[in-house]
């Protein structure tokens, strides 16, 4: 039931008085058909990237909501960013709602970007069908239903305590799936995380589990060389695909096994990814692929080029330098063991590993509101790829966040996406707990 405020404004301000979060509790309750709307309003905005659909569309609903609860908007479009165009515009939205005292500023994140549809659905993609508490379609758990339970929950808490200290932003940004240099990284670089406090990004990490960095990243290209000559003849040429067959044989006997033996005391999870990782992520020697309607056989040619490009995954306890050492050393060793061996590497992008520490205020801050809505400890994890934190440390140069939110990150980009609508409701009320903590004055 929904009480009138008059009722209780001389009884708050409480902080986390536990009648005041009961009665938030309530309210985030009563909003279960609102939040289920919200949600399968969002999914029915198809915001596929890439190439990137809909981006306005889906920011001009939110601002029309947002609004109506007391938000200023900031429609910020990231021009000139990869992939902005005429046609494809990189639109974010900054919603934002001061209170009438002075305090924090709590930030909410949500990307509005949506992966490839794929194979393999029963239930229509972008149709949000309901079926037995689970909400369905692309980006359902990754990541709409975050960004529904914090927008919940921020209206519950403004509704209990209009008279709050500080202000709460909400974010909803583009291109994370692409690395989100259209989204936070921009607005991160416009200076909009200064006067930022706590992030909380609804990630689909589960409601019980908190989120408190993710590994670093190095991509990066390695091209053998070769020498062109018919392939009839291949001794006057030089094959550079056998040269990368040795590269690649080189990392089985050595890389690898040096890279399985490097453990992290980050919580990584799945436990597979509490190591170092590499991925192959392409490998391409010789002639290109004929196009599609080419149905000759190719040439006869010595291959003179062959590129791969790795995906190497690295720790808090490694250095990138580290990382492209071990690289080169493998290509060196071969260089002064293999006739007419030569390489470049090229490095692609690289991101550092984030953690924040356990006891930064926004992650006390959950841990105890998970603690009060599920009564168990949160589990500490860290995602063994990278998500939009690794803006807000690098560029908004911002420690205090976390990723927090509901749905199984197992069902992320996979058919027949979905999102439980108690877990939205459950991290909803985590988050609007969280509310109460850190700008409900005393
Ligand atoms: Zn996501």
């Amino acid at each position: 039931m929904l009480l009138p405020k008059a009722a209780f404004s001389n009884v708050y301000p409480m902080k986390t008085d536990a009648t005041h979060a009961n009665r938030l509790a309530n309210r985030i309750d009563d909003k279960r058909d609102d939040l289920i709307q919200l949600t399968q309003e969002l999914i029915r905005i198809p915001t596929l990237n890439p190439p990137g659909e809909n981006y306005l569309e889906i920011c001009e609903y939110l601002a029309r909501r947002l609004e109506k609860h007391g938000f200023e908007t900031n429609f910020i479009r990231a021009t000139g960013t990869p992939g902005d165009s005429e046609r494809y515009p990189r639109w974010n939205l900054l919603a934002r709602r001061d209170g009438p005292r002075k305090g924090d500023c709590v930030h909410f994140n949500s990307h509005t970007d949506v992966v490839e549809v794929g194979q393999g659905w029963t239930t229509d993609p972008f149709g949000g069908a309901l079926i037995d508490g689970k909400i369905y379609g692309r980006g359902s758990c990754d990541m709409k239903g975050g960004l529904a339970a914090s927008i919940i929950a921020a209206e519950a808490f403004l509704e209990d305590v209009p008279d709050f200290a500080g202000s709460i932003e909400i974010s909803a940004t583009t291109d994370e799936e692409t690395g989100g240099f259209g989204g936070v990284a921009y607005l991160a670089e416009q200076g909009h995380y200064a006067h930022v406090d706590h992030v909380i990004i609804p990630e689909p990490l589960q409601k019980d589990r908190i989120c408190l960095g993710h590994r670093g990243v190095w991509w990066g290209e390695i091209e053998t060389h070769g020498e062109i000559a018919h392939g009839s003849m291949p001794f006057l040429g030089d094959c550079a695909v056998r040269h990368m067959g040795a590269v690649l044989s080189e990392m089985e006997k050595t890389l690898y096994p040096k890279l399985a033996q490097k453990r992290t005391a980050m919580p990584v999870v799945p436990e597979g990814a509490r190591q170092s990782t590499m991925n192959i992520n392409s490998f391409h020697g010789g002639q290109a692929e004929p196009e599609a309607d080419y149905t000759g056989l190719p040439s006869a040619c010595v291959p003179d080029s062959a590129r791969m490009i790795i995906d190497r995954r690295y720790l808090m306890e490694e250095s990138r330098d580290e990382v492209v050492t071990e690289i080169e050393d493998v290509l060196n060793h071969l260089s002064e063991t293999r006739p007419n061996f030569t390489y470049s590497l090229e490095e692609l992008w690289s991101v550092s590993p984030t953690m924040t520490e356990k006891d930064a205020p926004v992650v006390t801050t959950v841990a105890k509101a998970i603690k009060d809505v599920l009564g168990k400890d949160p589990e500490y994890v860290v995602s063994p790829g990278t998500y939009d934190q690794k803006h807000i440390d690098r560029i908004g140069k911002l420690k205090n966040c976390i990723a927090y939110g509901p749905g199984l990150l197992e069902l992320a980009h996979k058919p027949d996406e979905y999102v439980g609508v108690d877990d939205m409701i459950q991290s909803a009320k985590v988050m609007g707990l969280c509310l109460i903590d850190l700008l409900a004055v005393e």
